[in-house]
């Protein structure tokens, strides 16, 4: 039973069906610890009933011309815009995202993106090498057949779009787990593709939980290539699990992003949009700007400004247009980011805001957290690991040179961004800062032509444009004899 207009079973094969095990687990609301959902929790069995109808799904839909496949994806998009306003209240009640960004970022993000490799599937094309005489090498991008992906709770409407996009442009057929957290959209997405007309078992999705439903679709066999987006951890077990059959892997990991504001930036831009870089979503983002790195002779002017903005960010009920902040999406999360901030006072630290859950006695029930800026050594827990939460640490610097030590100085490598009105610097930085994508006088771009990903523990391969195309496909290069004269074997 669902108090949201999703559906609740497994869709695979292209129906609803029940878990055979017929476990179901809850799904809450994170503003009010409602109960939303009995969702069918996938195992095993489940999972291999998904790989079974994607790869009997295959050889049709691979060989399906390139043009329906993205007739059909273009649908999609229709679909998800056509719905838009009720898909935003569905991420909404489920993650906790502010009603204001799931219906201005994620969902018109979201249909974007399927457009975008809607639009591509027809146009994405093998090549044509220059070799040695009376040869014909030319290369064909195949897909590389049935793809398992996982996601995380964060994102779960937006990254359906991310991952299910190229990989059906490409010809490939697809088992996605949602987060146990947050399946709903996932679901209510698996519905559309039935109604756009996807044939049958091109689509499953199979909510259920990580070391069950994840693990056995990361070890599986029928699976060729797995798509994986979430913690480095489980990042780690997804590499081990992929060797059995040597599955093509990426990876999008966490991430611990610099944000560096010099002396000369347009210090009312930087203080917004750094708020941007980690209080949009609460923080649970991968590329958020979590570490404010500030040129000294800024440092104090910045800190008071900033911290008065996030003093002043609008937290409440997500389905409030007004909220600028919602909950976090679970309550164990709440309580691993208000951990960290007793590591930080533990490390020395000082938290120069929040900290602590609101006072408001309306949220008392939910998963919130103030916006909290900590002061910390670049040596505490906070400066090094993923907090995920609406969490930044503050510290200083002189110069270009210590800038990128200290940008540089953690083990993740996913997003960065600066702000200066220094061209050369601009430019300088970008291409010095170890990461897969910086930000130059802004923060948290995406688009869906613009590779994303990351480097070091943030993961390896890349998600959007044509880079997502050529991960879901393998090149094979065919020679052909175009000369009758040429020997084949040496003359006799
Ligand atoms: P998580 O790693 O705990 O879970 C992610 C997904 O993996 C879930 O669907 C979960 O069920 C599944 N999973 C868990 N254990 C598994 C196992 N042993 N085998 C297979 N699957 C398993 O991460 P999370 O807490 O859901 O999400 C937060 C993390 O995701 C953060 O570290 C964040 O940085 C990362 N993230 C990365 C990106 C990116 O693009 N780089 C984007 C969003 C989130």
């Amino acid at each position: 039973m669902a108090a949201v207009p999703a559906p609740t079973r497994l869709f695979i094969g292209g129906e609803f069906v029940d878990a055979a095990e017929g476990a179901t687990f809850a799904v809450r609301n994170p503003h009010d610890d409602g109960h939303l959902a009995d969702v069918a929790e996938a195992r095993a069995e489940d999972v291999d009933r998904a790989v079974a109808a994607a790869r009997s799904a295959f050889p049709t839909w691979s060989t399906t011309a390139a043009a329906e496949r993205g007739r059909l994806l273009l649908r999609l998009a229709d679909a998800v815009e056509a719905n838009a306003e009720e898909l935003a209240r569905l991420e909404s009640t489920d993650t906790g995202h502010p009603i204001r960004d799931s219906s201005r970022l994620d969902v018109p993000r979201t249909a974007a993106t399927f457009r975008y490799f809607g639009g591509m599937a027809d146009k994405y094309e093998g090549t044509v090498v220059p070799v040695e005489r009376g040869f014909l090498n030319y290369v064909l991008r195949q897909p590389v057949g049935v793809v398992g992906q996982i996601v995380p709770w964060n994102f779960p409407l937006m990254f359906c779009s991310w991952k299910l996009g190229p990989a059906l442009a490409a010809g490939n057929t697809v088992v996605l787990k949602p987060a146990e957290l947050t399946p709903l959209s996932s679901l209510r997405i698996a519905e559309l593709i039935a109604e756009v007309g996807f044939p049958p078992g091109v689509v499953n999705v199979v909510p259920g939980f990580g070391h069950t439903a994840g693990a056995h679709l990361a070890a599986h066999p029928g699976v060729q290539k797995l798509s994986f987006t979430g913690s480095t951890e489980v990042g780690r077990r997804i590499v081990e699990a992929s060797a059995g059959n040597l599955k093509r892997l990426q990876l999008e990991l966490g991430g611990k992003g610099a944000n560096i504001v010099f002396a000369d930036a347009d210090l009312d831009a930087a203080v917004n949009g750094s708020a941007f870089a980690i209080f949009h979503n609460q923080g649970q983002a991968c590329i958020a700007g979590s570490r404010l790195l500030l040129e000294r002779p800024v440092a104090a002017e910045f800190q008071e400004r900033f911290v008065a903005l996030a003093r002043s960010i609008r937290l409440g009920d997500p389905l409030e247009v007004a909220t600028e902040m919602g909950p976090l999406t679970s309550p164990e999360h709440r309580d691993r980011v208000l951990g960290y901030v007793k590591v930080a006072v533990d490390e020395g630290g000082e938290v120069l805001c929040g900290g602590r859950p609101p006072e408001d006695p309306a949220l008392a029930r939910g998963c919130y957290v103030e916006p909290t800026v900590v002061r910390a050594d670049q040596r505490s827990r906070v400066n090094r690991e993923e907090v995920f939460g609406p969490f930044v640490t503050v510290s200083t610097f002189s110069g270009e040179e210590e800038a990128l030590q200290l940008a540089n100085a953690v083990d993740y490598g996913l997003g960065g961004g600066l702000w200066t009105r220094d061209l050369a610097r601009a430019h300088r930085v970008a291409g010095a800062i170890r990461s897969g994508m910086v930000w130059v006088n802004s923060y948290k771009r995406v688009g869906p032509g613009s590779p994303f990903g990351g480097v070091g523990d943030s993961g390896y391969g890349r998600e959007m444009g044509f880079e997502a195309m050529h991960g879901y496909t393998d090149p094979k290069s065919v020679w052909v004899n175009v000369d009758a004269d040429l020997p084949v074997w040496y003359p006799r």
